[in-house]
């Protein structure tokens, strides 16, 4: 049944788009030529949950060459939202805000083990949570309930900060209206990475291809050059991530690292200038703390002093103060930073499931642990 089911995502995949099964073939004859010599085991990551979908939906890694290994990243902000910031929203909801939230945030956990441990638990407690699902819908509600004071919590990447920054910089936002900005940045996090955990050993890296709509594909220049990691913006078909794949495989076979734009229908080399322009001048970048992975220098971004009247933590003067928010047991910053699996987690798929997240790769669907569970035959190799 297991394999069937593998079987039907392949055949799918190949009948789409007949090429793949060339691509495929040249990714062996690669492969082939990189174990001659002496790469057994290449290690690619791609940083995007959304990449994690796409080759764990249609079986890719059932596709690979046994010398490669496909790992996900730690590509999914909900994921490594400190949980402080949910104890600190839900003790919120229980006081004058109403606090709104993407859905894929909604069960985040905080640093809680007992009682009421997200948004939706508070909710179901008498909080006041509420799903948007985007920061107009919060200004909206803001402006149609000036009785009420509402807390909008700002997960997300590069990607999701001009919906922000657009109308905080056009003083768009109402006054009953704050925000709690959890935003983090993606290149300083494959930076530390790199530079912290090298037992990652990545010989390839697939970057995102959304965030780099916003940031330009020449913001990944420093993995080649620094690093010399290859490294190729990819978009999120099939296909685009075995282009990826092939195009990596290549850069190790002529030892020439570089940066190559794969998704150019979509990224710019200097990516959405206004998009940027935006960001900066409602943000401020600063060290900033990624669950259970530790500080980041350079990977957060906090309201600039012109618009801290909206925003929550400095109007109630709390501290952003991590702590420890890794829950017992939960091995999510191991996979967030490719050095394990869901499956090595024990508590996958027993005591934690996508109906009942007790980590936080579980939450969102772009969790490694998550996308996994939902796709779990496709992904035996
Ligand atoms: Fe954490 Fe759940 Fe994933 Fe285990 S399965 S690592 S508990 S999110």
């Amino acid at each position: 049944m297991i394999l069937m089911t593998i079987e039907k995502k392949i055949r799918e995949l190949y009948q789409v788009n007949p090429k793949t099964r060339i691509l495929v073939e040249k990714i062996h004859e690669k492969a082939k030529l990189l174990e001659e010599e002496g790469y057994d085991n290449i290690r690619i990551m791609n940083f995007c949950g959304t990449h994690e979908w796409t080759i764990t939906h249609y079986g890719i890694r059932t596709l690979m060459p046994e010398n490669i290994e496909l790992i996900a990243g730690p590509g999914c902000p909900v994921c490594i939202t400190p949980g402080h910031y949910v104890d600190i929203l839900t003790d919120l909801s229980f006081d004058e805000y109403t606090v709104l939230s993407y859905g894929d945030s909604y069960k985040l956990p905080g640093t809680r083990i007992k009682g009421i441990r997200s948004l939706f638990d508070a909710r179901l407690h008498g909080g006041k949570t509420e799903i948007v699902y985007s920061f107009y819908d919060a200004v909206k509600k803001a402006i149609n309930n000036k009785d009420k004071k509402y807390v909008f919590f700002a997960v997300g990447f590069e990607t999701t900060m001009p919906s922000t920054a657009v109308p905080l910089v056009n003083n768009m936002v109402p006054e009953n209206l704050y925000i709690l900005s959890a935003y983090r940045l993606t290149p300083p996090i494959m930076k530390y990475l790199l530079e912290k955990h090298p037992e990652a050993r990545l010989s390839g890296i697939l970057a995102p291809g959304h965030v780099s709509a916003i940031i330009g594909a020449n913001s990944w220049l420093f993995l080649p050059r620094d690093y010399g990691v290859p490294t190729v913006v990819a978009g999120f078909e099939p296909l685009d991530v075995l282009v990826a794949v092939y195009y990596i495989l290549d850069m190790l076979l002529s030892k020439k690292p570089s940066l190559i734009n794969e998704y150019t229908r979509v990224v710019k080399p200097e990516g959405n200038i206004y998009a940027k322009e935006m960001i900066k001048r409602a943000y401020k970048i600063i060290d900033s703390y990624w669950r259970g992975i530790g500080i980041v220098p350079s990977s957060g971004a906090i309201h600039r002093e012109e618009y801290n009247n909206r925003d929550i933590l400095h109007i109630l003067g709390i501290e952003d103060k991590p702590m420890k928010d890794v829950l017992p047991g939960c091995r999510c910053p191991e996979v967030t930073l490719g050095l394990a699996k869901p499956t090595d987690c024990p508590l996958f798929l027993k005591a934690c499931t996508p109906s009942n997240p007790y980590g936080p790769c579980m939450v969102s669907s772009e969790g490694t642990c998550k996308i996994w569970a939902e796709n779990l035959p496709i992904r035996i190799k």
